[in-house]
This record gives structure tokens, sequence and C-alpha cells, in this order.
């Protein structure tokens, strides 16, 4: 997915007049990626026809930057798909209120496995910690263990809990606990119930009968539906049945932290009206986060959570650049030669990144291209700063060809050199160059910094250095 977006951005760059190819070109490659990000057909159709005729170029005001607004059109129009609220003036969904007499139901909805046991206490908790007094009630009389499950966790998060061994009917479960809360002297205070449902996969018809009888009486406020990030495809028709037996208002997607790209919250926000405000990504209770829709637009287009990056890609596609084709050419090649993998992990070595200097020191205006890449490096801070980095980027070079062949090819070099027992290595590098030490230690530091960045652009099912603090 990277590499397509990147794809893009290169022939848009390569392209001296922005015409109306180009527009086309790139909304192929946006295109591709969010049908690959399990976007629906429909939806990408959508989007593409909405872009174009907000980048129709013969009503852009001479002058415009196209690229600019080419990359504006396509942000804009995935994050208003994702906002369905979005300039009708009203609010997205219903928001609980602290304090709030009788206390707020709030009852999650989805498919089993999809998470809503997990979320209904991390939502419960996400509340408590904000000075609500929430309490959960598991109506999830279908499955064996539900209730354990929904209880051992309601304890270990300090949340009141109600739930019966004995009682078969969800409806009946759900109308005790939710009136216990809201009027027990014991529950005062409570102002959030949370109702966790069941969600049998095999019988849909049953299941979305008894999610009907339980809105009908619990009256909840707020109907949640919980979808797996992986779900793909099926996302809009499932949550098109879920809307059509209760009145869904709010979507939560789960399992964001695993590979899937979550296409399939479009489709949801697109089937129930509703907009999606959290995302699940992990196991743990704490692993609840606020919807950001930017953050998952950069996600959708294959970008991963690299905040800024959106910034970096205007700054690219911005950058005043006519440049020779097989220049163009020769970045795509790199960047997929730099982002290919071997086996199951990510690897980018430092023969890579000698590469890589020597096609931005041969090709003058390709460094405005992969400025967004190697931060500070390759850096765009002004032509006075340009001289400075060429040199760097000599000295750099003079160390490394200073350097063995297993060096230059291994996976890890920062520790293959820097170990106690390796110090010799470095030492020779830098004796072999005449350079201070503390130039290798840098370089190796740069390197690195590079590897992580660039291992952004690996594809999903590929095992990624030292990515785990990068959000
Ligand atoms: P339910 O059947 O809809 O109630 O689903 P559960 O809450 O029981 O969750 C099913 C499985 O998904 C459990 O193993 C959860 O730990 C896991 N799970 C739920 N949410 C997330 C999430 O955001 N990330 C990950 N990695 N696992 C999750
Ligand atoms: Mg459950």
């Amino acid at each position: 997915l990277g590499e397509s977006l990147v794809g893009a951005l290169a022939r848009m760059a390569k392209a001296t007049v922005v015409d109306d190819k180009v527009v086309l070109d790139c909304l192929n490659d946006v295109s591709r990626a969010l049908l690959q990000a399990d976007v629906r057909f429909e939806t990408v159709r959508a989007v593409q026809a909405s872009i174009r005729s907000a980048v129709n170029l013969q009503s852009l005001a001479a002058g415009t930057d196209r690229r600019r607004a080419i990359k504006h059109a396509v942000v804009d129009e995935l994050r208003r798909m994702l906002d369905p609220a979005a300039g009708s003036g009203k609010p997205p969904c219903f928001v609980p209120r602290k304090g709030r007499k009788p206390a707020s139901v709030v009852m999650f909805v989805g498919l089993q496995g999809s998470g809503k046991t997990t979320t209904c206490v991390k939502y419960a908790d996400y509340h408590r910690r904000t000075g609500f007094s929430p309490a959960l009630v598991c109506a999830d009389t279908f499955r064996a263990g539900a209730l354990d499950q929904l209880r051992q966790n309601a304890a270990k998060a300090g949340i009141p809990f109600y739930g019966s061994y004995t009682e078969s009917d969800p409806v009946r479960v759900a109308v005790e606990g939710v009136d216990r809360f809201r009027n027990d002297q014991a529950a005062e205070g409570c102002d959030l119930i949370v109702v966790d449902t069941s969600g049998r996969h095999s019988q849909e018809a049953a299941l979305l009968e008894e999610m009907r009888q339980l809105a009908e009486a619990t009256r909840p406020d707020l109907v949640v539906l919980v979808m797996d990030a992986s779900i793909g495809q099926a996302a809009f028709h499932q949550a098109l049945a879920f809307k059509q037996s209760v009145e869904v208002g709010a979507v939560i997607v789960t399992k964001m932290d695993g590979h899937a790209k979550g296409g399939g919250a479009l489709s949801a926000v697109a089937a129930t009206k509703s907009p999606v405000i959290f995302i699940g990504t992990g196991e743990h209770i704490a692993d609840l986060e606020a919807f950001d829709a930017r953050s998952f637009v950069s996600r959708l287009l294959g970008m991963g959570y690299l905040p800024g990056f959106m910034d970096k890609i205007e700054d690219a596609m911005t950058m005043p650049m006519p440049m020779p084709p097989d220049q163009g050419q020769g970045l795509e090649q790199l960047l997929h030669e730099l982002t290919t993998v071997k086996g199951a992990s990510f690897t980018f070595t430092l023969r890579a990144l000698y590469s890589l200097f020597r096609l931005v020191q041969s090709t003058g205006p390709l460094r405005h291209l992969v400025s967004f890449l190697p931060a500070g490096l390759l850096g765009d801070k002004g032509k006075q700063e340009e001289e400075g980095q060429q040199a760097k980027i000599k000295r750099y070079m003079t160390m490394m060809d200073s350097m063995s062949a297993a060096e230059l090819d291994g996976a890890d070099p920062m520790k293959m050199m820097m170990t106690k027992q390796q110090q010799s290595r470095i030492n020779r590098v830098a004796r072999g160059s005449g350079r201070p030490v503390s130039q290798v230690v840098e370089l190796l530091e740069e390197h690195k910094r590079m590897a992580k960045m660039l291992s952004k652009f690996a594809p999903a099912h590929v095992k990624r250095p030292n990515n785990k603090h990068i959000k």
C-alpha cells in the first residue's frame, strides 16, 4: 500500500505539468490502496467521483497548486465519509453526561468474537477514568462463560456489575440490571450503564430479533455496533443488518492493532450513518483510543500511524520539481528496492543507504521528493543547508567505503558494530576513512532512524523492527 501511494507521488512529481492523466493515475493508485484496505468497491467509486469533481482542473483558478488540491481532496473526502454528521449541524451521536439522572444506557451489539465484552469493559473504564460512575450489565445468556468473562473483567476494573446464572431470558436480565443501577440505593451515583449482549454467529435472524427486543425493553440512549477491523468486505451488509433491527448510533472498530487496515469501518459508517467513536488497539483494558479521522485516513492509505505524515506528503507534493522522467522512475525503483523484504522481516542495509545517497547525489531534484523520508538528513531546510548536507553525505559515503561487505549487508549494523567486543570495527572504519569515531556512530544512528522510517513502507504481514513505540 505504501508503495502504491509513493508510486502515485513519484508519478505526479515526474510530470512537469499536472494534467488530467496525472489526476487519473493518482486516483487509480489511491483507489487501489483503498480496495486493498477493504474499502467497498462502491465506496471507492464514490470517493473517486467526488475527488474528480473537487479537482476539476478547469474550475481551478490559474496558479492554484493542483497537486496540493488533489492531496487535499483525497484526504478531505475520506474524512468527510467518516463523519456522517458533517455540515448537518447535528451532534454526531449521543454523548453520555457525568452525573446524569437517570443514568444513560449504552448497549453494545455485534457478532460473536467481534470484541463486545472486552470493549464494554474498556468503554466503561474509559468513562470511569474521566469521572463517570459506570456499571456493567451482562445480557449475554447464550454463551456459557460470557457472564464470568464480563464479571472478572468488571472486578479487575473495579466496576459494579449485574448478571444472572439462572435467568436465561436476556431481556429480563437486561431490564433487571438497568433497573437495579438506576434505582437501587446501593447504586446511587451511577450515571452510565453499559449493557453487553450476545452475538452468536450462526443464527443471525434470531440474534437480530433478540437485539430488537433488548432495545425495546431497555430503551438505550445509544446503541454501539462493535466490529472487528478484519471483517473486510462483509462489513457493509452486516452493519446494515444491525441497523435495520436496532437504532445503531455509533461504531467501535476493534483489533486495529492487527494487520487489518480497517477499511470495513468506512463501510460501517456508510451503512449505519453513524460515526466511529473509538478504536480498540489491544486486549488490555486501556487499549481503547478515541477515534481520530486523520490517523485513520493515513492508515487506510497504507502509511500506518505516522504523525505528520500527511503534512510531509504535502511538502513533497508542493515542491517545485520538474524533472526528467527517467529520474522519477529511478525513485520508484529505489523505493521498491529499499522496501523489498527478505522472508518475513524487513531489512534496510547500509548498502541500501549507500545507493540512496548515490541517487540523491546524482540527481539534484530528486532530493526534494525523498525529503520526507530521512528526517533532517536529506531535509528541506533551505538552500544554505544544501551544501552542508551534500558534504555530510559525502562524509558518510567515505566511511561506508571503509566497511566490509558483511557490515554493509548486515541486518542490524548498529548492533553489529557497537557492542563492546565489536568496537574494533568502528575504530577500523574511523581510521580507514580518517574520521572521528563519533561520526561513524552518527552515521549508524542516522541509518537506524531511516530503517525505522522506511519499515513503514513494508507490507503489512512483515515484521518490522522497533516500531512498537511509533504511533
Ligand atoms: P465478543 O464475543 O464480541 O464479546 O468478543 P470478546 O470481547 O470476547 O473478544 C473476542 C476476542 O478478541 C478476545 O480474545 C479479546 O481479547 C479479543 N479482542 C477484543 N478487542 C481486541 C482488540 O482491540 N485488539 C486485540 N488484539 N484483541 C481484541
Ligand atoms: Mg461477549
